[in-house]
C-alpha cells in the first residue's frame, strides 16, 4: 500500500502552489488521498495558481502581502499554520482588503481578507486569520462563530507576540494583555478564561455579543493553540 499525497511530490512543484486535482488513475478533488495498487499506475497531481490574489510563487502584486508571508515563515509556529492552511488544505486565497481582517468560508472556497495598511505590523492580524482557517480545516463540528474561536485566534497572537516583544504592537495595553492572556497560560482555570472572554469583547467595544459570538462549554480550551505552539 502507499500513499499519495501532495507533500510526496514536493520537488515536482512550487512549494505554495494550490492543489487543484488529481488525474489518471485516481480521479478526485481531495488534495490527500490513499490508494492501493497491485501492479504500475499512472497518476498526476495537478497544481495551480489563485488568480487575483497572493500565491507565493513570486506572481504576487501584493508586496505588503509577501511580505508579512515571508516574516511568519521565520517562526515555526506561524510557518506551520501557513503550510497548512496554504498547501495541505487546499486553496485559502488572501486578499488585500482596506478596511477589515476575516475569515470567510464557504462550501467551495474560503477567503481571508486582510488589511495590510490600517495599522503598523498587521501581519499580526494575519496570524489571527490564519488561526480562524486552521480552526475552520481541523474543526468540522462548531465552525461558525463563537468566542471560543477568538480566544484562540488571540492566543495566537498573544504568543507570537510574547516570543517576539511585540505585545505593544496588539490593541489594548501590555498590561491587559499579560492579566488575561498571559494568567490563563500560567494558570488554565475557567475564572482566567472568563477573563479572557471579558478583554476580548472589551477589546472589540462591543462588536463580538454574546448572542453572535456565544460561549461555546466544549470549547473552552486552547487545544489547538496546544498543538501547534508546541515548538515555542
Ligand atoms: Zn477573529
Amino acid at each position: 500500500m502507499i500513499a499519495c499525497h501532495p507533500t510526496s511530490l514536493q520537488k515536482t512543484h512550487h512549494h505554495y502552489s494550490v492543489f487543484e486535482s488529481w488525474s489518471g488513475f485516481i480521479t478526485s478533488y481531495n488534495s490527500s488521498i490513499q490508494v492501493t495498487v497491485n501492479s504500475d499506475i499512472s497518476l498526476t497531481a495537478k497544481f495551480t495558481g489563485v488568480n487575483n490574489y497572493f500565491t507565493f510563487d513570486g506572481d504576487s502584486n501584493i508586496p505588503e502581502i509577501k511580505n508579512a508571508i515571508l516574516s511568519l515563515l521565520n517562526d515555526c509556529a506561524t510557518r506551520y499554520l501557513l503550510d497548512n492552511n496554504l498547501y495541505l488544505h487546499g486553496q485559502i486565497p488572501i486578499e488585500k482588503s482596506s478596511s477589515l481582517s476575516l475569515f470567510s468560508w464557504g462550501p467551495v472556497s474560503h477567503t481571508i481578507k486582510w488589511n495590510v495598511a490600517g495599522f503598523d505590523n498587521t501581519n499580526l492580524f494575519l496570524i489571527h486569520e490564519l488561526f480562524h482557517a486552521y480552526q475552520h480545516g481541523v474543526d468540522t463540528v462548531n465552525t461558525g462563530r463563537n468566542i471560543n474561536n477568538e480566544i484562540e485566534s488571540f492566543m495566537a497572537q498573544y504568543k507570537y507576540c510574547e516570543k517576539y516583544n511585540l505585545l505593544e504592537c496588539l490593541p489594548g495595553t501590555v498590561q491587559g494583555w499579560r492579566d488575561s492572556f498571559g494568567a490563563y497560560l500560567i494558570s488554565p482555570t475557567s475564572e482566567n478564561y472568563d477573563i479572557m472572554i471579558n478583554y476580548v469583547r472589551n477589546l472589540q467595544q462591543g462588536a463580538y455579543t454574546e448572542s453572535e459570538f456565544p460561549d461555546i462549554a466544549t470549547k473552552r480550551n486552547i487545544d489547538n493553540i496546544n498543538s501547534i505552539f508546541t515548538c515555542y
